[in-house]
Parts: structure tokens; sequence; C-alpha cells
């Protein structure tokens, strides 16, 4: 288990929803899939089941986590493999950027057709739009569309809980490949740089891949992706 970010809204008033986030590693890619639960209610969403779905199940029924949704960062095979077996198994909607919804329709973009023997398409999907506000599991959500690794790549936000789900965009010392179809270096510096690096430096980073980090941390030292631009 990841550490529990707190939630303190520091007006005296009592604590927002407290939340435990588990990252399950899915995929032969090594992809950490998320699962946000508000300890409260034991309601809970998922993050890019990249694959496993059996892990993931067993890891829901143990926990107890009461499913409402689940939401991609992108449509690449690793992120979102487990993602039609779950929704089936537990009848919650899973969404992503809209523009995204085409990745996941087409196995070249989604990646499929280049590293399983057939290709697979996902098109249960629903589109939501840059910035949208929204609550999961009693938890507001922001969506933050951060194109380049992907065209319709995004971000989660939870600005009450300082934290910030960052997919293939952004990683500890590194940012996602944007060699694959739709990718392109010079958005996905422009969109980390305007989205990312704009919110709250303590803001906790949780990415598609490897460990956890920060966006100061990754203001400063990110290698690919320098604070102000040179
Ligand atoms: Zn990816």
């Amino acid at each position: 288990m990841l550490p529990v970010p707190q939630a303190d809204t520091g007006n005296g008033k009592g604590i927002n929803h407290m939340i435990k986030i588990y990252s399950i590693r899915v995929s032969v890619f090594s992809t950490n899939c998320y699962v946000v639960q508000n300890t409260e209610t034991k309601e809970g969403f998922i993050l890019d089941p990249g694959d496993y779905e059996e892990k993931i199940l067993e890891f829901l029924r143990e926990k107890e986590v009461k499913l409402t949704a689940i939401y991609l960062t992108h449509g690449h095979l690793d992120h979102m493999m487990a993602a039609e077996r779950i929704k089936a198994e537990y009848k919650v909607p899973v969404y992503c950027h809209e523009t995204e919804l085409s990745v996941l329709a087409d196995p070249v973009q989604n990646l499929t057709s280049r590293f399983m023997r057939e290709g697979y398409v996902f098109t249960a999907a629903e589109g939501l739009k840059d910035g949208a506000g929204f609550t999961a599991a009693g938890v507001s959500v922001k969506l933050l569309h951060t194109p380049g690794h992907t065209p319709g790549g995004c971000c989660y936000y939870l600005p009450e809980n300082g934290v910030l789900f960052s997919g293939d965009t952004l990683f500890y010392h590194s940012i996602g490949n944007t060699e694959f179809p739709g990718g392109s270096m010079g958005t996905l510096s422009r969109s980390i740089r305007e989205k990312l690096y704009t919110l709250p430096e303590e803001t906790v980073v949780y990415a598609g891949h490897g460990e956890e980090t920060t966006i100061g941390t990754e203001k400063r030292e990110n290698p690919f992706v320098p604070a102000t631009e040179v």
C-alpha cells in the first residue's frame, strides 16, 4: 500500500473524505493499476485496469470495495485490457477523455495489433471533457486533458487530497513515450508545463509506471521537461 494522503481542509470543520490508494501491478508492461477507496463508505474506483483481471477482481473482493466506476488515463492496451471484464462483473461505467474513444476503438492506436496476435478494441467507454469535475466514491476529481503520449491522454486530479494520477504523461524523472501513433513531444511538453506544473508543488503524482513522485520534484529534476523552456 502507498502512503495515505491526508485530506485535512484546515478550516477546523472536520476533514474531507479519507481515502486509501492502492497500487496493483498489472500486465507484462508492469502498469500501475490504482484503486482509490473511500475509507468511510468502502466505495471506490479503479484507474487503468491494464490486464490481470482476476488479480484485480480478487483485490476488490478482499478489500470489499464497492466499485462505482473505472477511469482510463488513455487507451493503450496495458491501461485498459481488464476494463471490459470488470465493467461486466460490477456493472459500472468506464470513462476516458472524449478524444481517446477513437484510440480505444482502433487496434493500431491502442497497440493491440502490435503486441497481441489479434487486435482488440474497447468501445464501451464514455467520453469526458477537459476540465470536467465530478465526484467519484465521494471524492472530488477533475479531468485534465494532457495530450502528447496519445491524443486523448488525460490525468485525474484530486484537489482535496493533493493527488494526481498521471498515466503515461509524467513519470518519476521521466515522461511518456511520444513515438506511438498520435504522439507528439511538443504537445506532451506543453501539456506537462501548462496543466501539471501549474498544480501545487506538494501534489503527489501516482504514475502509470514506476514509483510515485511530486509535482515539485519533477519541476526541479525532470530531465525531459524542465519547468521553463530552454
Ligand atoms: Zn501508454
